[in-house]
């Protein structure tokens, strides 16, 4: 038991290694330049070759577009978002009611203006029952924000509390020190099973530490909004309200329970 809590520390630090970094190419110095165009599939004409700023040729290994969707894939699997996940975008959230068109509309804008919010440590609580569409608009955010070049980590909360209490004490300031250094953290799955004072002291001191770098923290949940600081401690939630986090509820139905289309409501 106490190997298995020690790997997902090990997961969670290999992950931490493997947070994107610069991918540029050396330069090829180049005399002439004569332009090259190659055909994909899927998105058509793209150029093999240019010219960069300073009249340097820079080629092109694999079409751009492919390329991005390509960098996302391998960046969210980094982030440990779940592959049935991986192709949740803003355009293909089912919103309907005036709620979802509102919960995707904030999401869609906090993704947008995430460099104002990452300046101000500024986070977001996801709140609503389950299969309501939280985790779709989660993953829409951080593929957007991971193709901006932002670093985001999911975890689950309880993945987190057995890491965090699996770290040896002498190096979990260490390692929460490097959490903290991520630009979005999301905290997946705040439950009740967490409510314990360890879980308080846990939640508390990741919070804290992203308070103190001004880091912005995401939290889904399904509990209301008295089992929600509840289960995350007070000294902990009161560090999530000192950062303004956005609450955005998600407060209607699963899709899961909803009837087929077409069907009489
Ligand atoms: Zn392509």
């Amino acid at each position: 038991m106490m190997q298995a809590a020690r790997s997902l520390a090990d997961v969670i630090s290999s992950m931490l290694d493997r947070m994107p970094t610069d991918t540029n190419k050396p330069a090829v110095v180049s005399t002439t330049f004569t332009p090259r165009f190659a055909e994909c599939r899927a998105h058509g004409r793209w150029p093999e070759n240019m010219l960069d700023a300073n009249g340097v040729e820079r080629w092109v290994p694999m079409c751009p577009q492919c390329r991005k969707e390509q960098q996302v894939r391998q960046l969210l699997a980094g982030a440990d978002i779940p592959a049935r996940f991986s192709g949740c975008s803003f355009d293909n959230y089912r919103a309907d009611s005036e709620g979802q068109k509102k919960a995707l509309a904030q999401c869609r804008f906090y993704a947008s203006n995430f460099r104002q919010y990452r300046a101000t440590g500024t986070g977001l609580i996801l709140r609503g029952n389950p299969g309501t569409g939280k985790n779709h608009l989660i993953t829409a955010i951080a593929a957007e924000l991971m193709r901006d070049g932002y670093s985001v980590l999911r975890m689950k909360a309880q993945d987190y509390l057995d890491a965090y209490w699996s770290t040896e004490f002498s190096d979990r300031g260490n390692w929460l020190r490097r959490i903290a250094e991520i630009d979005l953290l999301i905290l997946d799955e705040l439950g009740r099973n967490a409510q314990t004072k360890g879980a308080e002291d846990a939640f508390f001191r990741l919070l804290d530490a992203r308070y103190e770098t001004v880091r912005p923290t995401a939290i889904l949940s399904n509990l209301d909004k008295d089992g929600f600081p509840a289960a995350l401690g007070e000294a902990a939630y009161d560090r999530l309200k000192q950062g303004d986090g956005k609450l955005i509820n998600f407060s209607w139905d699963s899709y899961r329970g909803q009837k087929p289309e077409g069907s009489a409501a």
